[in-house]
Order: structure tokens, then C-alpha cells, then sequence
């Protein structure tokens, strides 16, 4: 099938993931309609950039792309291609666009093309710029995982009804495991940098209270009832399968490090399912192919990660997938600086709505709830821009009485600011480390 577009005149550009017709202006064809369906189109007066990378020609088209350098950026970005080309062997198209689409949140992974979002504003940093190239090395990498790697109820897709999978947290966060591997292979972030990652993505999960209630495969299973239709209590009962999974991928990769004794990885894993259910067998896998590919890698049943870490809320043994790398990790409880509310709030119409409230918290103690609107602390009345401040000008032990609304009637309640006590999960190396451990470490991270 063929697609022609006719932009307004000064519209000067059409990217898309789609083979142009030859000889034929703003034409382009796919094979099929699940093709189609998967290479958006921008058209506009968008920027564009080039670059080769690999054998293949590579398009950024972008709405705004602020004040960023443009050679470093596309430099960046052909070492990230490179990176994932040397991971899986080859790469499955003949072309790829980076649509670039404007400010906001997320973005959409495809066969040959992605559509991101962008805040030009958050490149300022040398910490938002990588930032930006992990969101972008993950919706890449994606074109591998979930786009050809891909659990059975990911393709072809059913349009007309849910495709449950328990696998998410692979899909997903074995993505954004990958971010920091691929960055850290392009020679992009440090060992430090991607160690400091992990652990700060640990933390997420681990010091969400969801993490006692939801497991990894749940999480996945739930997405389509749960994650992107956010309730109020969703914050005290589900976890992000983009976390936990990369949780498990770090401890999937380590194991099969250790145990294979460093003849295989999870890059084996993910070069396995490519060529056998990708291009072979031409069909997702199922989780119990999945499992098996990785406990062939490892040599050894991974009954631990798999029926254990992934499908209930036990706490992991991190020490000991850590040490295997020569690595610490810090899950000792520890105070948190500040004092403790325990809600959050968001804005309506300038009024505080609380949005949630944590378990065992000084709010969710003094009885307040998701949807209370809060008036006044201490007889103040209070602003939701300013309501950060007004609560840490208080220290834990201080009383205060809050004034709140819930329909229709006035309340007013004494809370006492507490003191959060979280684990950081930082990780670093161990004082003394065996060859073993070092060999380890040294052919997982490169730099
Ligand atoms: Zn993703």
C-alpha cells in the first residue's frame, strides 16, 4: 500500500519510518498494514539531521532541538547505534528516523523509527543531556526489545481487544537496564555513572510502599487495568515494571556472568531470542521459552530470579548477586533529611488536593486522605506553590493543626511531623575483591 502526503505549502518536510516511492514527491510504501501502523508521520518545517552509523543512514527530525550541538548530539547518537549493532549482530532495517516531536513527556518505540518527546530546557546539564540519551538509547533499543524480542502477546497485535503478557518488566525495564549498558559500551557514562543508576533505580522500587504488594509479573499483567489509569491508591499497591525490570535484568546479567563463569551474559539471552524467535520462528516466545533461554545461558536453573524475585514481593538478596561483580550495596534504613509529611498534593484550581497519602505516615496518622483539600496549617492559610516551603520550615517532632475540607464539611486535625527513614541502595566496590570478581566486573562495565 501506498501513502501520499500533501502538506500545506509551507510545510517543507514528511519524516517517517516508511520507504519513499521513487520519482514520487511525499509518497511512501509498506508491505502491510501492521507497517503502516507502526511509522508515524511528522510533517512540518522540521529540522533535519543526518548521520550514517553502522552501513545505514540514519534522520533526526526535530521540532526543537533548542541550543544542543548538533554534531555532538548525532555523534552521540551513531555511538549508541553502534553500540546496540555490535550487541545484537546486525541491524533489521535499511533505514531509521528519530522523530524529535516537541515538549513533553514519553515517547513511542518502532520497527525503524521512534517518536520522542523533547524539553529543549533539560539539555542544559551534562546530567540532563545523558539523561536525554538514555530516554533515547531506550526507545532505540526497543526497535530489538519488544519490537523483534518480544513475548507472544506482543505482536502481531490484536487491535480490537488487551494483550496481556507477565512480561513487562522484561520488555521494559530490561530496556532501561540496557540504556545504561549501551551508554556505558558507547563510551558515554562511566562505570561510576551507571552504578550510581542502578542503585538510584533500585531505591524507586524498593521504597515504594507497592513494592509489598505487586510483584514484577503482576505489575505487567496489571498495566492494562492499572499503571497508565493511575487511581489514587495506586502509589500504596503498584510498583513500575520500568524499575523492577531493570532490577531483575541486573541481577539476570550478573547471575548468568557468575554462573556461566564469564562465557555467557544476558547479551547472549537477548542475541538467542532474536535469531531463534525473531527470525527463525518468525513469532514471540513464551515465558516459559524465555526462562529457558536464560537458564541454558546460565547453565543453571535461575529458580531463584524467575519463581521467587519476579513473581512475588520476597525481598531480594542483593549482597549476593552484587558481590559477584566485586560490588556493595547499602540497604541499611537510614533517615531520611527533612521533615516528614507523607502526602502528596497536587494543584486545582490553586487549591492543595491531596493526591496521595503513604502508609504509616505522619498525614495518613492524623487521618487525612487522597482528595482532602487542605486549607490552613497552624491557622495560615496555604498555597499549593508554596506549600512545599511552609512544610519544610517545620522539623520532626513539630505539632501542627490542619485545616481541610472533605465533601462539603470542615475539618481540622493534629499531625506530627516525623522522620522518613529510607535505604539508598548505593552502590559500590567491595575494599577486597578475588580475580574472579574483578574479571567479572571488568568484561560487564568498560570504563
Ligand atoms: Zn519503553
Amino acid at each position: 500500500m501506498t501513502v501520499t502526503v500533501l502538506p500545506p505549502p509551507d510545510w517543507r518536510q514528511v519524516s517517517t519510518g516508511l520507504d519513499p516511492v521513487p520519482g514520487r514527491p511525499n509518497t511512501f510504501s509498506a508491505p502491510d498494514f501492521d507497517t503502516l501502523y507502526d511509522c508515524p508521520i511528522l510533517i512540518g518545517d522540521q529540522e533535519i539531521l543526518t548521520f550514517e552509523a553502522a552501513g545505514r543512514p540514519h534522520t533526526v527530525a526535530a521540532y526543537d532541538l533548542g541550543s544542543v550541538d548538533r554534531a555532538k548530539f548525532t555523534g552521540d547518537l551513531k555511538k549508541i547505534v553502534e553500540a546496540a549493532a555490535d550487541l545484537m549482530g546486525e541491524l533489521p532495517y535499511r533505514h531509521y528516523t528519530f522523530l524529535v516531536i516537541g515538549p513533553g513527556g514519553g515517547g513511542l518505540e518502532h520497527l525503524n523509527s521512534t517518536a520522542v518527546t523533547l524539553n529543549p530546557g533539560s539539555l542544559g546539564t551534562p546530567r540532563g543531556y545523558q539523561s536525554w540519551l538514555c530516554f533515547i538509547a531506550h526507545e532505540y533499543f526497543h526497535l530489538f526489545n519488544v519490537k523483534a524480542i518480544r513475548p507472544v502477546a506482543l505482536g502481531p497485535f490484536d487491535y480490537d481487544r488487551e494483550n496481556y503478557t507477565n512480561m513487562l518488566w522484561f520488555s521494559e525495564g530490561v530496556t532501561v537496564y540496557y540504556e545504561f549498558v549501551l551508554l556505558n559500551r558507547a563510551g558515554l557514562m562511566t562505570r561510576d555513572e551507571v552504578l550510581e543508576r542502578l542503585g538510584s533505580t533500585i531505591a524507586d522500587y524498593e521504597n515504594a510502599p507497592g513494592r509489598l504488594h505487586q510483584s514484577a509479573t503482576l505489575s505487567s499483567f496489571d498495566t492494562w487495568t492499572g499503571f497508565f489509569g493511575r487511581s489514587e491508591h495506586a502509589a500504596n499497591t503498584t510498583i513500575s515494571y520500568y524499575d523492577i525490570g531493570c532490577g531483575l535484568g541486573l541481577l539476570l546479567d550478573l547471575k548468568i556472568r557468575e554462573a556461566s563463569k564469564g562465557r555467557s551474559s544476558l547479551d547472549d539471552v537477548m542475541r538467542t531470542l532474536y535469531r531463534t524467535f525473531y527470525k527463525d520462528k518468525k513469532r514471540g516466545f513464551t515465558d516459559r521459552e524465555f526462562r529457558d533461554v536464560c537458564e541454558r545461558a546460565a547453565g543453571v536453573s535461575l529458580g531463584e530470579i524467575f519463581d521467587v524475585y519476579a513473581t512475588t514481593v520476597e525481598r531480594w538478596d542483593y549482597a549476593k548477586y552484587l558481590g559477584y561483580a566485586g560490588l556493595a550495596i547499602d540497604v541499611e534504613p537510614r533517615p531520611v533529611p527533612g521533615p516528614w509529611f507523607g502526602a502528596s498534593t497536587q494543584d486545582q484550581n490553586g487549591n492543595i488536593l491531596v493526591a496521595t497519602v503513604e502508609p504509616d505516615s505522619p498525614a495518613s496518622l492524623a487521618g487525612l486522605c487522597a482528595q482532602d483539600e487542605i486549607l490552613a496549617i497552624d491557622g495560615t492559610r496555604v498555597a499549593q506553590r508554596s506549600f512545599s516551603g511552609t512544610l519544610n520550615a517545620h522539623k520532626p517532632g513539630d505539632k501542627v493543626k490542619v485545616l481541610y475540607a472533605r465533601r462539603g464539611g470542615v475539618r481540622e486535625t493534629e499531625l506530627v511531623f516525623g522522620t522518613k527513614i529510607e535505604r539508598t541502595f548505593k552502590i559500590t566496590p567491595l575494599a577486597n575483591v578475588t580475580a574472579q570478581q574483578r574479571a567479572l566486573f571488568d568484561a560487564w562495565l568498560l570504563f
